[in-house]
């Protein structure tokens, strides 16, 4: 009995080690149609595995979270080292206990560093107690190629245009809810976006924005018309594929922490 017992144990070992080498081998299929493109069948298991990263943590009001590991890092509270301001050199805007704050008259800041198509995330709290009204209120502006505003205004029980208010792709197209917080508390944005295309001078596709405020849907690969104007209607001029990130001095001490960048790239491709 207990010989018939050691061998059926050695079998089921057997088995389980066939099974495992098997699934080492052979992931997948090749066996399978192509997908297009040619390159790889339905369900390739030689097919290149995605990256693996650390997907970092998301922030709470009280706690900043922590970046993607892959994430080029913008801001983490510590310094303005890939920011310039229009002249090149460090921005005058200021580091307040890890928070950075627009400083009035200190201009508008740039990324040193130039982005294609990117996911770019970004946490800012309007000014609290709040003062003035409309555009007038908590007002700034993240930048994509340094030329397509994305609005940040406090429209917490505060009204303006709808295409000029909060999460706006200013002068185009307001967000699909208002998803403010009241001022003072820290706010999200995740933006998914999607450079415009040129070719020979000739706009061959527009730029697209898919974006979270608060974590809420606000815009769904959203076409846009042109670069931002103000009181005028969008129009595109042609640019490089890339160009730099930017955020807007209009005035008001707007605050900014945990600030970063992954640009879109497929893994598996040339
Ligand atoms: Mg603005």
């Amino acid at each position: 009995m207990a010989r018939r017992i050691t061998m059926a144990w050695w079998a089921t070992g057997l088995l389980g080690l066939l099974v495992a080498a098997c699934a080492l081998g052979q992931l997948g299929y090749q066996d399978t149609p192509m997908l297009p493109g040619g390159q790889w069948h339905v369900h390739d298991g030689t097919r290149p595995q995605p990256p693996v990263i650390d997907a970092g943590l998301p922030s709470t009001n009280d706690q900043v979270g922590k970046a993607p590991s892959d994430a080029v890092v913008l801001f983490d509270g510590s310094n303005l080292d890939r920011w310039r301001n229009d002249k090149g050199a460090t921005p005058a805007w200021k580091i307040e206990d890890g928070v950075l704050v627009c400083a009035k008259g200190g201009g508008q800041i740039t990324t040193r560093d130039t982005f294609g198509d990117c996911q770019v995330h970004l946490e800012w709290a309007a000014p609290t107690p709040p003062s003035g009204s409309g555009q007038g209120r908590g007002n700034s502006g993240l930048f994509f190629c340094g030329r397509y505003e994305i609005q940040i205004l406090d429209c917490y029980q505060s009204q303006t245009y709808p295409d000029g208010q909060t999460a706006a792709l200013y002068g185009q197209f307001p967000p699909l809810v208002n998803a403010c917080r009241p001022p003072g508390q820290w706010q999200s944005y995740d933006v998914i976006w999607t450079a415009p295309k040129f070719a020979n001078n000739q706009l061959v596709a527009p730029a697209a924005v898919t974006m979270l405020h608060n974590g809420v849907l606000v815009h769904n690969h959203t076409a846009l018309l042109g670069g931002t104007s103000h009181r005028g209607l969008a129009k595109y001029h042609p640019h490089d594929p890339v160009g730099p990130l930017a955020l807007q001095d209009h005035g008001n001490p707007v605050r900014f922490r945990n600030i970063w960048v992954r640009p879109i790239k497929a893994y598996d491709q040339p």
